[in-house]
């Protein structure tokens, strides 16, 4: 069986053996590029290649690049935990050719590295093409010998790649493993194709056009090829696994967490323990690439991850900060392929536990609140817009924590009525403080809690009740 660090290496190597640069991961905080919050797929640093803006001094390359899909356009944080192929943080393998070879080649590399160098079975294998793509559908006959019933055309976006409103795209195809008839879902394009029976574990991009205008596509001089493989999807496929969160490296993580809850990963609490696992990784490597917990873009969004994974180790019973504890045991399984984190190690755990410590002072007490206002509501209920902005506001319950929270009972929350009520609070405070004529002070208030967030608002509130302020 070989693990998660041998089938990254595996995967570089076979296409450094074809002629490809092996480069390094680019940043999760992508350069240059305000319209991204986080690096979400490998061609990310190459945007500037394929458009043609940049040059390199190879024209095919190969990474494995750090990934984050929880914010922005992909965002799969409600996954995790419900699906057996998602995380938040995740590794995405890559071959990448530009203006170099085309479908043809790219097929080819792609199933020989499958099917020879990984050695999974054919008869497992089912890909998808976008419907008009009728190259790809021969070409798979052709290379890959596969039956037609195994060549899907799908004729939505999930099959057609474009950069944004104008620029590169084209239509791709995508290799999927069949996990095996006990496992519910259907194949790619059926009514339950979002089971996780047919895992997709690679997507091949074919850019080939170039979208000049709203309505004008043109074919590119010198076509592109775009790939991305789940590291920890394939490795579950290779290890005999179905759940990605079966593999050696997470269990490695949740191996930690149980260690350092006390608790079994089983039953009820076997989604905590994913959570966290996927969480810490999320959060320690976007703490290595810079990115500090606050209350506004980026920060926002790891302060979420964090606050969540950390009412999840509260719900494992752990009553002290837990996930700093966990740093070593990620340092050693993936420092050596990513040398920064191991060097912001000290970094990422006095962030973790400073946030921990934090939000401990408020999260159980904000769980008692949730717990008693939604006593004695079943599936389907609402959470009123106001406890919910209480739990924000108060509490420091980011609104996802509090629909995460409540999302197992089915029980949603009223996000139209939070809104409101977070817009009626910002106005009333500053008319307040409007009138009181203290301009300096409002800055100051204002400011103060753009920085240090609604858990702070708790404490400047129990200064009061203490006299200090
Ligand atoms: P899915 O349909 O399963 O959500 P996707 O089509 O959104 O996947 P792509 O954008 O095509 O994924 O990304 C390329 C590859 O990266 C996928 O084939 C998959 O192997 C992997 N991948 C995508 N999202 C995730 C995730 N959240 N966690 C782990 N691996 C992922
Ligand atoms: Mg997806
Ligand atoms: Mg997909
Ligand atoms: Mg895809």
């Amino acid at each position: 069986m070989s693990g998660v660090n041998e089938i990254r290496s595996s995967f570089l190597d076979f296409f450094a053996r074809n002629g490809h640069e092996i480069v390094s991961s680019g940043p999760l905080v992508p350069r240059n590029d305000p319209t991204l919050m986080f690096t979400n797929a490998g061609m990310v640093q190459f945007k500037n290649v394929f458009t043609g803006l940049e040059t390199r001094p190879y024209d095919r390359a190969v990474t494995s690049q750090k990934c984050v899909r929880a914010g922005g356009k992909h965002n799969d944080l409600d996954n995790v935990g419900y699906t057996a192929r998602h995380h938040t943080f995740f590794e995405m393998l890559g071959n990448f050719s530009f203006g170099d070879y085309f479908k043809e080649r790219a097929i080819e590399l792609a199933w020989t590295l499958v099917t020879k160098e990984f050695g999974l079975p054919a008869h497992r294998l089912l890909v998808t093409v976008f419907a008009e793509d009728d190259d790809a559908f021969d070409l798979w006959k052709k290379i890959a010998g596969l039956p037609d019933e195994r060549i899907i055309r799908i004729a939505t976006s999930d099959n057609f790649w474009a950069m944004g409103e104008t620029g590169p795209c084209g239509p791709c195809s995508e290799i999927f493993f069949d996990h095996g008839e006990d496992i519910p879902g259907g194949p790619p394009g059926s009514p339950d194709e979002d089971g996780d029976r047919f895992i997709e574990i690679w997507n091949l991009v074919f850019m080939q056009f170039e979208q000049v205008t709203k309505d004008e596509r043109v074919s590119l001089p010198r076509p592109s090829i775009d790939t991305g493989m789940g590291l920890e999807r394939i490795a579950a496929v290779l290890q005999g696994v179905h759940n990605n969160y079966d593999i050696d490296l997470f269990r490695a993580l949740i191996g930690a967490s149980e260690d350092a809850t006390g608790v079994v990963a089983e039953g009820p609490h076997l989604a905590s323990h994913r959570v966290i696992a996927d969480h810490l990784r999320a959060t320690s490597f976007l703490i290595a690439d810079g990115v500090l917990p606050s209350n506004e873009g980026r920060g926002y969004v790891l302060r979420r991850i964090m606050r969540r994974a950390m009412r999840h180790a509260h719900l494992l019973g752990a009553r002290d900060p837990l996930l700093y504890r966990l740093v070593p045991t990620l340092v050693r399984e993936m420092g050596r392929a990513f040398p920064e984190l191991a060097r912001a190690e000290a970094l990422v755990t006095e962030t973790l536990k400073l946030e921990e410590s934090r939000f401990r002072r408020t999260l159980s007490r904000g769980l008692g609140l949730l717990e008693e206002a939604t006593a004695g509501m079943g599936e389907g209920a609402t959470l009123d817009g106001s406890t919910a902005f209480k739990l924000y506001d108060t509490y420091g319950f980011p609104l996802d924590l509090t629909e995460d929270a409540l999302r197992p009972r089915g029980i949603a929350v009223d996000t139209d009525a939070f809104k409101e009520a977070m817009a009626r609070q910002k106005a009333e405070a500053r008319a307040a403080w409007a009138g009181s004529g203290e301009a300096a002070t409002e800055t100051v208030w204002f400011g103060l809690r753009e920085d240090l967030g609604a858990t702070e608002f708790l404490g400047y509130d129990a200064m009061k009740a203490e006299g200090v302020v």
